[in-house]
């Protein structure tokens, strides 16, 4: 039987992540299984991209403003493009909820998030259509990273301090005696191990209950539509938010040929969280989708309404939902487990500061930098759940 110390399960942005900060601690005795042919084909490789401080919960907006300010100085390429998350407002008791989410931003340390009237909106998105727009909060340290080269970056560091990544290689059940970890399961023959790290995102669920663990993750669908506009998308435009709906918009990157396809500045990609979709493993785009997105599109910004979908690069994903949509970052009732997965949609920008804190957890029994505590699995035994009003 191979051994490692450390086993991390799972190779998207947080196994990688994880990986790199237990190695960057002199920890290199640490192996990733990775049933993909390749990193990055879960939800990391279908991310939008999106990284904000513009959060409701305390645990939220400091795990954003630890990552932001990981991806502008790490050693790699990340793609930190800060042009801003612009959430707007069609309702006051919405506006009221942003104001006061900005107040707790303010208050945790986040600098420079701008309260706009309607005028400044319509002045900072000229082509959409602000005439029910109550107001909005831009947050300037908001904006876009590139979730593929975040992982790479990641991945290439912990190997280069001597981590290693197996590729197509699943774990099938991780073994457990005397109530602690004792090795993992896969298609090629068992690891043996002192500790394992759950990395498995979506597909979280059955792979704990192997070791009689109820982690409760959902899968469920998010769909994005690419599309051609007529006219350049402006070089400023920033991700912006229908708050109350979730109807968003940004300009398209495509994270895995990012240099020769898009067309100029003419691809957008837009969205919705989709109330209809049910909890699955699903990752088929729906063309239905595209018609839901359109009719929303129809009202809110002509360009977008009359853009042309690229069919063949609409993508669908899966979120990986928690009861309270926190991630789980933590150990359990099995001694030498741990999980840090169910970041309901945001792993790719909370991908540092949940590295670092699982690391440290595995290595000193606590996470010193960042208290995530609130973010344990026991959180939902004890009836301990958060309240995250910035979802989307
Ligand atoms: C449409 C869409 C848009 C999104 N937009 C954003 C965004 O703008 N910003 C943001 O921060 N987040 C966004 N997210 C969420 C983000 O993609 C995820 O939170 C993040 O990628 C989670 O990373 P992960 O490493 O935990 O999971 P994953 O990337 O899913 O990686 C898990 C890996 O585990 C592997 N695996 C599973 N089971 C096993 C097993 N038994 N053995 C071995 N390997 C296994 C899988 O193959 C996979 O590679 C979006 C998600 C979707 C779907």
């Amino acid at each position: 039987m191979r051994s490692a110390k450390i086993v991390i399960i799972g190779g998207g942005v947080v196994g990688a992540s994880t990986a790199y900060h237990l190695a960057t601690r002199g920890e290199s005795d640490v192996v990733v299984l990775e049933r993909g042919e390749m990193q990055g084909t879960g939800s990391t490789g279908r991310a939008t991209g999106g990284v904000r401080e513009q959060f409701g919960t305390e645990i939220n907006i400091r795990m954003s403003m630890y990552s932001i300010d990981f991806f502008e100085h790490c050693e790699f390429r990340t793609g930190y493009d800060p042009k801003g998350y612009l959430f707007f407002a069609t309702d006051k008791a919405v506006f009221e909820q942003l104001k006061r989410n900005a107040a707790k931003q303010a208050e945790t340390g986040v600098r420079g998030v701008e309260i706009l009237g309607r005028d400044e909106i319509e002045r900072r998105v000229p082509a959409m259509n602000c005439d029910d727009i109550v107001g909005g909060t831009f947050g300037v340290r908001d904006g876009f990273i590139d979730p593929v080269a975040v992982m790479h970056g990641f991945s290439k560091a912990a190997v280069e301090r001597g981590a290693k990544i197996e590729l197509g290689c699943e774990a099938t059940k991780i073994n457990v005696a005397n109530g602690r970890v004792e090795s993992v399961s896969t298609g090629d023959g068992e690891v043996g191990c002192d500790a394992v790290v759950v990395c498995t995102g979506a597909w979280t669920r059955e792979l704990a209950a192997t070791a009689g663990i109820d982690v409760p993750i959902e899968p469920l669908r998010r769909q994005i539509v690419w599309a051609r506009c007529e006219n350049e998308i402006p070089s400023s435009l920033p991700m912006v938010i229908d708050a109350g709906s979730g109807f968003h918009f940004r300009p398209a990157v495509d994270f895995w040929e990012p240099s020769d396809s898009v067309v100029g500045n003419r691809d957008i990609l837009f969205a919705f969280p989709d109330r209809e979709e049910s909890p699955s493993f699903n990752t088929q785009f729906d063309a239905a989708f595209s018609d839901k997105v359109y009719e929303l599109a129809r009202h809110r910004a002509r360009f977008l309404f009359e853009s042309r979908p690229i069919v063949e690069k609409c993508r669908a994903g899966l979120y990986e939902n928690t009861p309270d949509h926190h991630a789980i970052i933590g150990g359990c009732g099995v001694e030498g487990l741990y999980f840090a997965s169910g970041f309901s949609g945001h792993g790719v920008m909370h991908s540092p500061a949940s590295g670092r804190a699982i690391a440290e957890i595995v290595l000193d029994g606590n996470a010193s930098f960042l208290d995530v505590s609130c973010l344990s699995l026991e959180r939902f035994e004890r009836g301990d759940l958060l309240t995250e009003t910035g979802y989307i």
